[in-house]
């Protein structure tokens, strides 16, 4: 069994990052400019929305933090988005979700300027990527793409099922999994919280994508052996002996199903640190498409 080690990866390509910065300072070029923001006050997302201002402080990018109070109205948000797509100095941003309830996520999210989009939501990003056209994935997705890619794992004829449809994983990740291509050219099967008999489904399975938030979810005797196992699952268990209160977990019983599979990914320490490489991988490529335009 291999362990698809996301922290050991995503730093690789950190580093990667990091060169190409320094080649761009060293040529007198703009480095890549990421802004994030966030609305209220809500812990996790202070905490994911610090970690990507950190990342970016580490690849030599430059960063703008967008503090919201958490009354926000839509209106003021919005004006806030033409902003920052307006602004020349800014390649790339993103709104970290939640948003409180008075905002429309889904109308948020279509005022961001598509070229400017590095998370891939914008209907425009998502429907090229559909159609195998050059784009910003989404960050979660490309970093498993990234993760398989790396360790060279066949996906090639393989029966892929994805466990969770939701617009950020799942469904693009059925998606990319399906395309023409490696990593691709899978056969694929989406499920979702109304799939009957998920275990027949998921015993036939070469490679399992788990992106549902059940923590234990996928057990020893619902997969095969050989299974490659993709675990996106994060969630929070209060545990009081614990000093910060709780412990993180995954979608699989990973002490279990380890013992089956040929490549699984750990919680944390798998897909999780990959995401915050890829969003600065579609950074990057934000401000190499701004300056190959300006050109
Ligand atoms: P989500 O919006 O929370 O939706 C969950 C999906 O799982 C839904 O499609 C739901 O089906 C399905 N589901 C729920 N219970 C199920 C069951 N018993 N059997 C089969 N399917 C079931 O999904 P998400 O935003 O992708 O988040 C999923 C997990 O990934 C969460 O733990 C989240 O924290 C984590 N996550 C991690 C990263 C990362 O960077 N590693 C990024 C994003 C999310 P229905 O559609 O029928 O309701």
């Amino acid at each position: 069994m291999i362990i698809l080690d996301g922290k050991k990866t995503s730093n690789d390509i950190k580093n990667e990052i990091t060169e190409i910065v320094q080649e761009m300072k060293a040529n007198g070029e703009k480095v890549p400019h990421l802004a994030a923001v966030i609305v209220g006050n809500d812990g996790a997302s202070l905490t994911y929305v610090g970690s990507k201002v950190r990342a970016c402080e580490r690849v030599g990018f430059e960063s703008t933090m967008v503090r919201l109070p958490n009354t926000t109205s839509e209106t003021e948000l919005l004006k806030e988005i033409k902003q920052l797509n307006d602004n020349p100095e800014i390649d790339g941003f993103i709104v970290q979700l939640p948003l409180p309830k008075q905002i429309d996520t889904q109308k948020v999210l279509m005022a961001v300027d598509p070229d400017k989009d590095v998370d891939g939501f914008h209907p425009t990003n998502f429907g090229r990527m559909a159609l195998d056209m050059s784009t910003f994935i989404p960050a979660t997705p490309f970093g498993i793409l990234e993760l398989l890619d790396r360790y060279g794992v066949e996906t090639q004829g393989k029966h892929t099922v994805v466990i969770g449809r939701s617009h950020i994983v799942g469904r693009p990740m059925s998606i990319l999994m399906g395309r023409k291509g490696f990593p691709g050219n899978s056969t694929v099967t989406l499920t979702h919280s109304h799939t009957k008999n998920i275990t027949q489904i998921t015993s036939q399975a070469d490679i399992i994508i788990t992106a549902l938030g059940v923590p234990g979810f996928l057990k020893a005797e619902m997969v095969k052996d050989d299974v490659v196992i993709i675990d996106v699952g994060i969630t929070r268990v209060p545990d009081e002996s614990r000093e910060r209160g709780y412990y993180i977990t995954g979608d699989v019983d990973f002490e279990h199903v380890s013992k089956k599979a040929s490549y699984i990914t750990p919680v944390p320490g798998g897909v999780g640190p990959m995401t915050i490489a890829m969003l600065l991988k579609n950074t990057l490529l934000a401000r190499e498409r701004h300056r190959a335009a300006a050109k």
